[in-house]
């Protein structure tokens, strides 16, 4: 079935444009440790999201970033429906001080994440002071965000940017169902989209055919004329956006 990933890059005209980018983030780390491991180990620069107060998470974000991983948080947020808040995830009756300390214990617990994305979250999400809140936190502690989107009515990506934060947004579930053909069909999809536009934000699960699915296509990938990078590749940097151009040229350039 690998064949029709193959079949299908070639379907596609390629553009003028820069080699096209995917970044692809596992989100739920921490819970299983054979399949966290599975995830680290995959040949290629996947973007490992782990879940702070999980069982194995401090141990899996170690052994990511020890084997040259990016690593991320994947904090738990109030979602609405009957999914239960995981442990050490945000509500949105929480004071501003259970709350800074939440991210602040979610931090300290994992120091090797860059950034943070959201586990769940359809409520928090959506809930402007709450956003304000955490991208007050992440500024602080230096992190960039990545909405998840896990509602259209998501103001997260929208209050990053105004909080001057690296930043950027999910594209493609790639494991909504767990099955091959649907995978393949998923990240055919964010493969179109990394070629019309540039780039494509791909997140999975560690599910073992998630883990089978990516083994045997991240090595295709080169010959494919896509580059697999750390999702810290492709955000959007409003603070260099908002920069002055210089008068005069900087002779050190
Ligand atoms: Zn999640």
């Amino acid at each position: 079935m690998f064949r029709l990933l193959a079949s299908a890059l070639l379907l596609i005209p390629a553009l003028a444009v820069a080699q096209p980018k995917i970044a692809i983030i596992i989100d739920d780390l921490g819970y299983h440790r054979s399949r966290g491991e599975a995830i680290i180990n995959l040949p290629g620069p996947i973007t490992c999201a782990v879940i702070p107060q999980t069982p194995h998470a401090p141990t899996l974000a170690k052994l990511a970033h020890d084997i040259g991983k990016e690593v991320i948080l994947h904090m738990p947020m109030e979602t609405d429906g009957y999914a239960e808040l995981d442990v050490g995830g945000l509500r949105e009756d929480m004071t501003q001080e259970d709350f800074v300390s939440t991210v602040d214990a979610a931090v300290s617990r994992i120091p090797e994440a860059r950034g943070l994305n959201n586990h769940m979250g359809g409520i928090l999400t959506a809930d402007v002071n709450a956003m304000n809140m955490l991208m007050a936190s992440l500024g602080e502690h230096g992190l960039f965000f990545v909405d998840s989107r896990t509602t259209p009515q998501s103001v997260a990506g929208n209050l990053a940017r105004q909080h001057g934060l690296a930043y950027a947004g999910r594209d493609i579930f790639l494991d909504n169902e767990r099955d091959l053909v649907a995978i393949n069909d998923q990240f055919n999809q964010a493969i179109a989209l990394a070629k019309r536009r540039g780039h494509a934000i791909v997140i999975g699960h560690p599910y073992p055919e998630t883990i089978e699915y990516l083994q045997n296509v991240i090595p295709l990938l080169d010959n494919a004329g896509i580059k697999l990078v750390p999702v810290s590749s492709l955000l959007n940097r409003p603070q260099m956006a908002k920069a002055k151009p210089a008068a005069t040229p900087d002779p050190a350039l």
